[in-house]
């Protein structure tokens, strides 16, 4: 029987070595398509059919990864009318593998790269896993990150392979991806390789080591691995699973981690292949489900249109800088220097006097010494990272730079002045970028001769962390200009997302709502420990009252106050926003600027530590026996940043779906089961219209401020989505 032309290439030598080459003819990965569904099944039953000519099969792969996984598009597309087939394909994908499993020859997966999610799933049905130490090379089961559980039976063979907990806590609820070597010590591969000839000899010395192999779970007397829930040793542990659980997601709505969690210890206590049913129930659970949609859309395909430069103007020829001024050695711009040091760019990193520049510097030497000693990086990295950052407080020393980031105060007077002092020192055609967080760029702009090279790069901090920057355009940017603005950001490896000129922008802009509702609830007093539970639910990494203190009270005051005599300027009314006042009191009245002041909504010891909420709010604010619906709260904070997000589609700030959704997830803090801020609306219950409904509805409670804008309100009587079209 022939199994050509498919995705599985069957090479077999004169010592009875079959090679399965896994090589689809028409992708650059290999994926669990249908052609791969067919290709498997011809295999199998070629396998099984020659089974007496067949000493042993290795399963590699002629792409750069081994293999890629699930189709995200199809599965995208699964409803719950749709899920009885995604259930019965996953279940023959399954079924084939572990015919092969079983065929009474030794089968090695020999790993010529990487191997995630489905990719890994194959090979651990595989009696050996040998994996190429390539560069980039992933191994593991990162579902979990897509909102998915491992559905090829990963969960089945990782709770057989390593137990239940080092199954849970290693490979499926962190989605953890490690490189061959760590893969190695955490038991997920067996041998590591230092190329493809080393590779395959290795798998042909287990074949001819284990002439008969079976899978560890098919010998007599096979038991899990650190016992199961029916062992009275390991149903001690049990109640602590609910707890990490509750841990591992504050209590906001992420099904996944459940699913993988009940999969595993469920499928422990009965046969294989029963295990193997129940996995694949507690999968297409999840893909029918609305999270795992959200979650696709937003770190898969959102993700790839930011990172591909779908809104990188086109036929600017790609530019990589070699030289940037970094103005301003404070929290971020001594942040900045580093993560631009770090990806292999020369730094002159200036302030006022050199004393401050080399205190910008040794944030630098801070985080070098913590990665060498936790060995994410060697000394002689992390000396020539450190070599390429030069302090100054000299002008003349930018001579040369081929990029400005400027990070002084936010003052427009003062980062007029910096930039009059450097423009001609640098490079005559040096991109001249702002890192300001609120103040417009084309007023900005102003301060420069060269207005069509000035824009803003707007950092989050801490910057070596946060993976996000905001490019805001302004009105006299060059498409040159925010061409190699986009290339610099991602020369650094952070995810760039472009926006038109406004005060605080999109993310500035949009976080502030989130602050001000939760506020205006401590205002209206509902208690604010119930406030802040209400935010961790949601799903916020951070929580509302504790975040306000982080900013300090008085730097949303002092947007405020800008804002509001820029709107009276323009002949515009300033709507008060119910929070004001309560922040008005905070500061005046009792003195609590925030965590820097050492007094905000929570206490803090000597420290600076956070000491518990300030007793005064209950005394000052809260109104004993004053409750609102718990959902009330939480879609009140979620409502008003994603409101916000509509309005700057309607103004034109934002014009990108997938940049208002990343932008939101990687920047301020959006809960990522939303898919993003305006996924949130797609995904809400009843769809747009569903949304629009009880906007209305938390309008009509809570104010105005909750009224659908037009466009929303346009697109649910349109019957659409947020969306860009691609
Ligand atoms: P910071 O106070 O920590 O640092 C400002 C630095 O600028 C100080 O070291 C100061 O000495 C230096 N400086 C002042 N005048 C200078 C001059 N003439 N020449 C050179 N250096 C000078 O402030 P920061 O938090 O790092 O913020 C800097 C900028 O980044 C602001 O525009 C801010 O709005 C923006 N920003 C801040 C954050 C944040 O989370 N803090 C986030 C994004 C953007």
């Amino acid at each position: 029987m022939s199994t050509e032309p498919t995705t599985i290439r069957w090479e077999q030598d004169d010592t009875g070595v079959v090679t399965l080459v896994l090589d689809d003819p028409d992708q650059s990965a290999n994926t669990m398509n249908q052609a791969f569904r067919d290709s498997l099944a011809a295999v199998t039953d070629r396998l099984e059919a020659e089974k007496d000519s067949i000493r042993g099969v290795i399963v590699t792969s002629a792409k750069k990864t081994f293999f890629a996984g699930g189709d995200l598009r199809d599965l995208i597309r699964v409803t719950p009318e749709t899920a009885q087939d995604l259930f019965d394909g996953g279940m023959a994908i399954k079924r084939n593998l572990r015919r092969i499993e079983t065929l009474g020859k030794p089968v090695v997966a020999a790993l010529n790269g990487a191997a995630l999610g489905g990719g890994y799933e194959i090979a651990l049905a595989c009696h050996h896993r040998v994996a190429l130490d390539a560069p980039g090379s992933k191994i593991g089961c990162p579902e979990v990150t897509l909102g998915l559980l491992p559905g090829g039976g990963g969960v089945v063979r990782t709770v057989r392979m390593l137990g239940i907990t080092d199954a849970l806590l290693k490979v499926l609820l962190q989605g953890t991806q490690y490189n061959p070597r760590r893969a190695q010590e955490n038991g997920l591969v067996d041998e590591v390789a230092d190329s493809r000839e080393d590779m395959l000899a290795k798998a042909r010395a287990f074949i001819d080591a284990h002439p008969e192999s079976a899978q560890p779970w098919d010998r007599p007397g096979y038991r899990i691995p650190g016992g199961t829930p029916s062992h009275p040793k390991f149903a001690a542990n049990l109640p602590a699973f609910p707890a990490n659980l509750r841990k591992q997601t504050n209590g906001a709505p992420y099904p996944a981690p459940r699913n993988i969690m009940a999969a595993a210890v469920e499928g422990s206590q009965v046969d294989f292949e029963t295990a193997q049913v129940i996995e694949a129930r507690y999968f297409v659970e999840l893909a029918a489900g609305q999270t795992s949609k959200n979650m696709i859309q937003a770190f898969f395909f959102d993700l790839q249109a930011v990172n591909s430069g779908a809104n990188r103007p086109k036929g600017v020829e790609p530019g990589k800088v070699a030289k940037v001024a970094v103005l301003g050695a404070g929290m971020m711009g001594a942040g900045i220097a580093y993560s631009c040091a770090r990806a292999g760019i020369d730094v002159v990193l200036k302030d006022v006097s050199l004393e401050s520049a080399l205190k910008g510097k040794a944030y630098s030497e801070k985080l070098c010494a913590k990665a060498v000693a936790k060995g994410r990086t060697s000394q002689e990295k992390a000396a020539a990272l450190l070599a390429r950052i030069t302090p100054t407080a000299e002008a003349a020393d930018l001579a040369g730079c081929d990029a400005v980031i400027e990070a002084v105060f936010e003052d427009t007077s003062l980062k007029h002045k910096v930039f009059q002092e450097i423009e001609h020192v640098v490079a005559p055609d040096a991109l001249l970028c702002s890192n300001t967080s609120t103040l417009p760029i084309t007023a900005l702009a102003e301060g420069v001769e060269r207005q069509g090279d000035f824009i803003g790069l707007h950092f989050f901090s801490p910057v070596d962390r946060m993976p996000l920057v905001e490019i805001i355009k302004g009105e006299r940017t060059g498409d040159e200009a925010l061409a190699r603005a986009f290339d610099l950001v991602r020369q650094i490896g952070k995810t760039p997302i472009v926006v038109n000129d406004s005060r605080g922008f999109f993310t500035s802009r949009v976080i502030g709502h989130f602050i001000n509702e939760g506020v205006a609830m401590v205002g209206e007093g509902i208690e604010p420990a119930s406030v802040e539970q209400a935010a961790a639910q949601a799903g916020y990494p951070a929580k509302v009252l504790s975040l306000m203190d982080e900013l300090t009270l008085t730097l949303p005051r002092k947007i405020r106050e800008e804002t509001k005599r820029a709107v009276e300027e323009a002949g515009g009314t300033w709507a008060a926003h119910p929070a004001e006042a309560l922040i008005d009191r905070m500061v005046d009245e009792f003195g609590r600027p925030g965590r820097s002041g050492g007094a905000g909504f929570y206490e803090y010891g000597e420290d600076g530590r956070r000491a518990g909420l300030w007793p005064g709010l209950r005394e000052h604010f809260t109104k004993p026996g004053y409750e609102i619906p718990f959902a009330d709260m939480q879609e009140r904070m979620l409502f008003s940043e994603a409101l916000d997000t509509v309005r700057l589609l309607e103004e034109g700030v934002l014009t990108s779906v997938a940049d208002a959704n990343i932008g939101s997830i990687f920047g301020i803090g959006f809960p990522g089961w939303t898919g993003g801020v305006l996924q949130y609306i797609n995904g809400y219950d009843g769809g747009v219209p569903g949304f629009v409904a009880r906007a209305r509805e938390l309008a009509d409670r809570y104010g105005e401020r909750f009224t659908p804008p037009a466009l929303l309100v346009e697109k649910a009587d349109n019957g659409e989505v947020f969306t860009d079209g691609r």
